[in-house]
C-alpha cells in the first residue's frame, strides 16, 4: 500500500520511486487540520483557453472557487482570518498577482459550468427557453442555441431532455453570460464526437474573438488537445492533498501526463505509460461466434426513425466498440441484439444473457454500495472479484457510503462494477468514461477487457473518448445517418477499417505526435489534413 490506495496499488506499482509527497510549504488553501491542501493556482490569461488536467479530488473546483472570488486561499493558516495583502504579498511577481489585484477590488465577473449537467432539472423547473433567456448578457444567445443544435427543445421541459442536450444548454447558457473569466467543468460527457469538436471550436473562439479568459477542466484528452492554448497538470494524493503545477505547453503537458513522469517537477505519478499504437492491432476473431444476425431493421411509430443494420458476427472474448453520432440508433441495435426490442425485418440467432449499463445512470435507492453490490453478485467480497472489479475500479473508498451520495464519477465506477458482477454472455456498456477522469478510464478499460478475456464474454461498448475506444476496442461497429431520423449500422470491422469509416463521415483526421505516437487531431484544411483524406488514411499510420 502506498497510501493512495487502500490494498493492493491498482497500478500494480511494486516499486514506486518519487511517489508525491506534500509539498515543504505554505500551501494556498487548507480546509482544516489535516484536511485537503491545495497548492499552486493554475493562472487564467486573457485571450486563452487555459486546461486542467489531473485526476478528481485533487483540488480543482476548489482552485475555481479560489479563482472565482467565492472562497479567499488562506495559505495554510486556517483558523486565521484570511487576509488579502498576504496573499498579493504571496504571489507579487507571478502570473497571478494582476488577477489576483482584481480579484481583491471585485473586478472579476466569472461565469461557470457545474460538471455534473444530470443535477440541472433538480435545481431548475420550466422550459429551457426560460432557463436560457436569463442568461443572454451578451446577446449571443441565438447563436450560440443554433451551433450548439438546441433549438428543439427549446419550449422542451428542463427534466424532459437527455444528458446530451443538458450538457449543451447548460455550456449556451454559461457563455451567454458576460464575463472575465469562464469556467468550464468538463465540457464532453454526453456528447459525440462532432459536437465535442463544435463545442471545443465555441470556446476557442471567445477566448480568441473576445479576449476572454477560460479555465476548463477535461478529460478527453483528444479534445483537451484541440481546445487547450496550455495546460496545468493537477496530481497530488486525491482528497489529501493536491499540487497545481506552472503552465505548460499542451502538447507537452498531455504527453508527459500520459508517460506518468513530470520532467520539470521531477516526479512520477504514475508507474506505467498510457501507450498507444501506430497502427492498427491485426484483427482476431478466433473465439466462438457468439452472435449471429442477417440485415436487421427497425422503426420506431410511423417511421419517425428507421435503423438499418448490416449482417454481422459476434466473436467470444472481444471488446466490439461502437461509434457514432448520438442519435443515431446505437441504443436501439444494443437493444436488438439484447432481444429487448423485435427487429421489424431479420432476426438476431443468439440466446444471450446481457448485462447492461445505461448512459444515464439514475440511482434513487437509499442503499449502500457494498449492500447493493453484494445483491447483484454471490462473488462480492472474494479475492478474485476484489481484484478484478473493486481495485481498478478504486471501489473501495465507497463501499460505505450511500448510493445517493455518490458523485458522477463515483457513480460511474459502481454502474460499471455493478454491471460487470453479473454472470452474462455479453455485457453492455453505453458511455463507460462519463465523468471518470484520465487514470479511472485506463483502469476501466483494463477491467473490462481481462473481464470480458477471462470470462469468454464479449462487450460491447458505446463510447465518444477516441481514446478509449483506441485502447478498449477490438473491432468497431460504425453507425452514421441522420441523426433522429435514420441510421445505418455496418458489421463489426478492422480497427484501421472502422476508424477510417468512422472519421470520414465526420471529416476528421489524426496525425502521430513524434514523441510518443500519441493521435492528435489535424486542423481542418492543414497539408497533412489534406493528404491522409486523399490517402483515405484517417487514424492510423
Ligand atoms: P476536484 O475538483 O479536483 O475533484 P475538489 O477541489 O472538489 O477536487 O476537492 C479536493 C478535496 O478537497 C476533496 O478531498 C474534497 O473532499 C475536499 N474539500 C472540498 N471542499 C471542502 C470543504 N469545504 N471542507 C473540507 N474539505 C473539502
Ligand atoms: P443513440 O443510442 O445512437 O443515441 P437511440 O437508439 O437511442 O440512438 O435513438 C435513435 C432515435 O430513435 C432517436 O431519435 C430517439 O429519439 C429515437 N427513439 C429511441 N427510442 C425510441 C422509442 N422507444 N420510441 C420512439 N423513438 C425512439
Amino acid at each position: 500500500s502506498c497510501g493512495i490506495c487502500v490494498e493492493k496499488c491498482p497500478f500494480d506499482a511494486i516499486e514506486i520511486i518519487n511517489l508525491p509527497q506534500e509539498l515543504d510549504e505554505e500551501p494556498v488553501h487548507r480546509y482544516g487540520e489535516n484536511a485537503f491542501a491545495l497548492y499552486g493556482l493554475p493562472a487564467p490569461e486573457e485571450g486563452q483557453v487555459t486546461g486542467i488536467l489531473g485526476p478528481n479530488g485533487i483540488g480543482k473546483t476548489t482552485a475555481v472557487h479560489i479563482l472565482a472570488g467565492e472562497m479567499r486561499p488562506n495559505l495554510g493558516l486556517f483558523n486565521q482570518e484570511p487576509d488579502w495583502e498576504a496573499i498579493l504579498e504571496e504571489y507579487r511577481g507571478t502570473e497571478l498577482q494582476g488577477y489576483l489585484e482584481e480579484l481583491r477590488d471585485d473586478e472579476v465577473t466569472v461565469a461557470r459550468k457545474p460538471q455534473y449537467v444530470d443535477q440541472i432539472p433538480g435545481q431548475f423547473d420550466g422550459k429551457t427557453r426560460e432557463l436560457l433567456e436569463r442568461t443572454d448578457e451578451r446577446g449571443a444567445l441565438d447563436d450560440l442555441v443554433e451551433r450548439f443544435g438546441i433549438e428543439a427543445v427549446l419550449d422542451q421541459d428542463i427534466d424532459s431532455i437527455s444528458g446530451g442536450e443538458l450538457q449543451r444548454v447548460a455550456m449556451t447558457a454559461t457563455l451567454a453570460r458576460e464575463a472575465d473569466f469562464y469556467f468550464l467543468d468538463e465540457i464532453t460527457p454526453y456528447l459525440d464526437i462532432g459536437q465535442r469538436v463544435t463545442a471545443a471550436r465555441i470556446v476557442r473562439e471567445l477566448a480568441e474573438e473576445e479576449n476572454r479568459s477560460m479555465l476548463v477542466v477535461e478529460h478527453d484528452l483528444a479534445i483537451l488537445d484541440l481546445l487547450a492554448d496550455n495546460i496545468h497538470l493537477a496530481y497530488g494524493s486525491p482528497g489529501a492533498f493536491g499540487i497545481i503545477t506552472p503552465p505548460k505547453s499542451v502538447r507537452n503537458g498531455i504527453n508527459e501526463y500520459l508517460s506518468g513522469y513530470l520532467e520539470n517537477e521531477n516526479m512520477r505519478i504514475r508507474q506505467d505509460a498510457i501507450e498507444f499504437e501506430e497502427h492498427a492491432p491485426r484483427t482476431v476473431t478466433s473465439g466462438q461466434v457468439v452472435a449471429e444476425y442477417p440485415e436487421l431493421t427497425k422503426s420506431y411509430g410511423d417511421g419517425e426513425f428507421s435503423l438499418e443494420a448490416e449482417a454481422g458476427q459476434i466473436h467470444e472474448g472481444e471488446v466490439l466498440g461502437v461509434v457514432g453520432p448520438n442519435g443515431i440508433g446505437k441504443s436501439t441495435f444494443a437493444q436488438l441484439l439484447a432481444g429487448r426490442l423485435d427487429p421489424d425485418s431479420g432476426e438476431v440467432d443468439a440466446d444471450l444473457d446481457i448485462s447492461y449499463k445505461p448512459q444515464y445512470i439514475e440511482i434513487d435507492q437509499h442503499m449502500r454500495v457494498d449492500a447493493f453490490l453484494r445483491s447483484i453478485t454471490d462473488d462480492f467480497g472474494s479475492s478474485y472479484w476484489k481484484t478484478e472489479i473493486a481495485e481498478p475500479l478504486q471501489l473501495n473508498r465507497v463501499m460505505e457510503q450511500n448510493l445517493t451520495d455518490l458523485s458522477g464519477g463515483e457513480r460511474q465506477r459502481v454502474a460499471i462494477a455493478a454491471c460487470l458482477s453479473k454472470d452474462a454472455d455479453l455485457y453492455l456498456l453505453d458511455e463507460p468514461s462519463a465523468h471518470l477522469d484520465v487514470e479511472q478510464r485506463v483502469l476501466a478499460t483494463d477491467a473490462i477487457r481481462r473481464y470480458t478475456e477471462i470470462h469468454d464474454a464479449t462487450a460491447l461498448v458505446i463510447d465518444h473518448d477516441i481514446y478509449m475506444i483506441d485502447l478498449l476496442a477490438d473491432r468497431l461497429l460504425v453507425f452514421d445517418g441522420e441523426p433522429a431520423e435514420h441510421g445505418q449500422a455496418s458489421a463489426p470491422k478492422g480497427m484501421r477499417e472502422g476508424m477510417n469509416e468512422f472519421l470520414a463521415n465526420l471529416d476528421v483526421t489524426f496525425r502521430r505526435d513524434e514523441r510518443t505516437s500519441r493521435p492528435r487531431v489535424n486542423k481542418p484544411g492543414s497539408q497533412l489534413d489534406r493528404q491522409q483524406k486523399k490517402d483515405g488514411e484517417y487514424y492510423y499510420s
